[in-house]
């Protein structure tokens, strides 16, 4: 395919994924004058977009693979009750995504892929307040205390190296270093085995999928049709249009398309030259009732647990299992993250669990999404954002929309090129 085919702007694109990039691209496009047809093989936040923490922390934004995880090491890795998780048989797909992740878990090429996140970082909540702006009922809820607790100082001190590291890459983040008592001050639900604390300021939350239910709503009121049960299984460049063929034979021509397809993403992208591997972080959640709602998120990183007031309740998530997106969810990863939560917690009810969820992260081996033009300019790919797909969904759809109907690639997405 000619890398400067030059091609008239789209006038109608089907969105493949109704997810929460899928519909903020769809949303966004809208927003240029392009009508839009959005397929998904289930139906809305059917993917990652539903049971996922809702942070909206571009403050923390930062990419997966770090130093960190090569000091954690494969011991911890293959405990079933590790907070990361790999099946002690990898399949060869999955031990190329590993080396590969573990090449880029070096400093230096951690601060390369931080450079490119901090100018999608900067602009995360101008494209929410877009949203919002043009109607979008969801509701985005700033996040009064942001607590990340521990039980020492000494496992506090691996945040704090963290922060200083995203600061000296230029990323702003206030926060507060308190005691166990402060921190059960600002946040009562916090055990008495909390020893240590940092508050974490001017970040965000949402509710996961009431969110996505609104913009679904926002996007169907301006004229698009949300085709669920569609699978799609081909999507073809015929020079001038794309076919885009479901399995149940439906076989329609548009003048684009945007694969948004999450963790599956490379099933249609890779015959457009896309050879990154997109790999399940599967992660599992549910939700509790608990005395004292939080004021916004906690996080309990030495557990890797992220908890989130939702409603009445609090929704708490966690692990990274590294293994097929179809598999079944594994009640022993619930059990891992209860057990996790439950010293640290004070009157949350962990064994009236509701919602047990399990879903995929994107995860690219570089940290970094998949954003543009793929090797047709029809086809477009938006994904692999791995754990931070709900923070830059939004502004990965407006900067793909600009791209799709001006032809030009905004400087914030070209270190996320799809062909890299
Ligand atoms: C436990 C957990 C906690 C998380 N917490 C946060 C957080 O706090 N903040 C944050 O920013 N991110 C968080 N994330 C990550 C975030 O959820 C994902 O990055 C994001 O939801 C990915 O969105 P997406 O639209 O790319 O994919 P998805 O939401 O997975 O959507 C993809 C859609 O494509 C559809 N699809 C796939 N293949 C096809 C096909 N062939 N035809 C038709 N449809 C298809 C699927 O049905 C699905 O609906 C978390 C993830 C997990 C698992």
């Amino acid at each position: 395919m000619p890398a400067a085919e030059p091609v008239p702007a789209p006038e109608h694109v089907a969105v493949i994924g109704a997810g929460m990039v899928g519909l903020a691209t769809a949303w966004f496009l809208q927003e240029r004058g392009v009508r839009v047809t959005v397929l998904d093989r289930v139906g809305v936040a059917a993917g990652a977009s539903w049971g996922n923490a809702g942070w909206l922390t571009p403050g923390i934004t930062t990419p997966l693979p770090e130093p960190a995880v090569l000091r954690y090491g494969l011991r911890a890795l293959l405990s079933p009750s590790s907070p990361v998780y790999v099946p002690p048989r990898a399949d060869p797909r999955l031990l190329r995504f590993l080396t590969s992740f573990a090449r880029h878990s070096t400093q230096s090429k951690w601060r390369a892929a931080m450079a490119a996140y901090i100018p999608m970082n900067r602009r995360a909540f101008e494209a929410y307040d877009a949203l919002t702006a043009g109607g979008v009922g969801s509701e985005t809820y700033e996040a009064k205390s942001f607590m990340a607790a521990y039980r020492t100082e000494a496992e506090r001190s691996v945040l704090l190296d963290e922060l200083g590291h995203i600061r000296a890459a230029g990323q702003e983040i206030e926060f507060d270093v308190l005691t166990g008592a402060e921190a059960r001050e600002v946040e009562p639900s916090l055990a008495d085995a909390v020893g240590a604390a940092i508050r974490l300021h001017g970040q965000r939350f949402v509710n996961p999928g009431q969110y996505m239910h609104g913009l679904a709503e926002a996007v169907r009121a301006r004229g698009a049709t949300i085709v669920t049960g569609a699978d799609v299984v081909d999507v073809r460049d015929e020079g001038g249009a794309v076919r885009v063929v479901t399995a149940d034979g439906a076989d329609d021509r548009y003048d684009a398309t945007v694969l948004a397809t999450g963790t599956w993403l490379g099933v249609l992208a890779r015959r457009y030259g896309v050879r990154t591997v997109v790999q399940a972080g599967r992660g599992y959640s549910f939700s509790v009732p608990i005395e004292h709602l939080p004021a916004g998120p906690v996080y309990f990183p030495a557990q890797r647990v992220a908890c989130t007031p939702l409603g009445d309740r609090l929704r708490v998530a966690g692990m990274m299992e590294f293994r097929s997106a179809e598999a079944p969810l594994d009640p022993r990863r619930i059990r891992a993250i209860t057990e996790a939560a439950r010293p640290l917690l004070r009157g949350a009810d962990l064994d009236a669990r509701t919602d047990e969820w399990v879903g995929s992260r994107p995860c690219t081996p570089d940290g970094l999404p998949l954003i543009g033009r793929t090797g047709s300019p029809r086809v477009f790919a938006a994904g692999g954002h791995g754990m931070w797909g709900i923070t830059l969904g939004p502004l990965t759809g407006e900067l793909l929309a600009e791209q799709i109907t001006t032809g030009r690639q905004p400087a914030e997405l070209r270190p996320f090129d799809p062909l890299r």
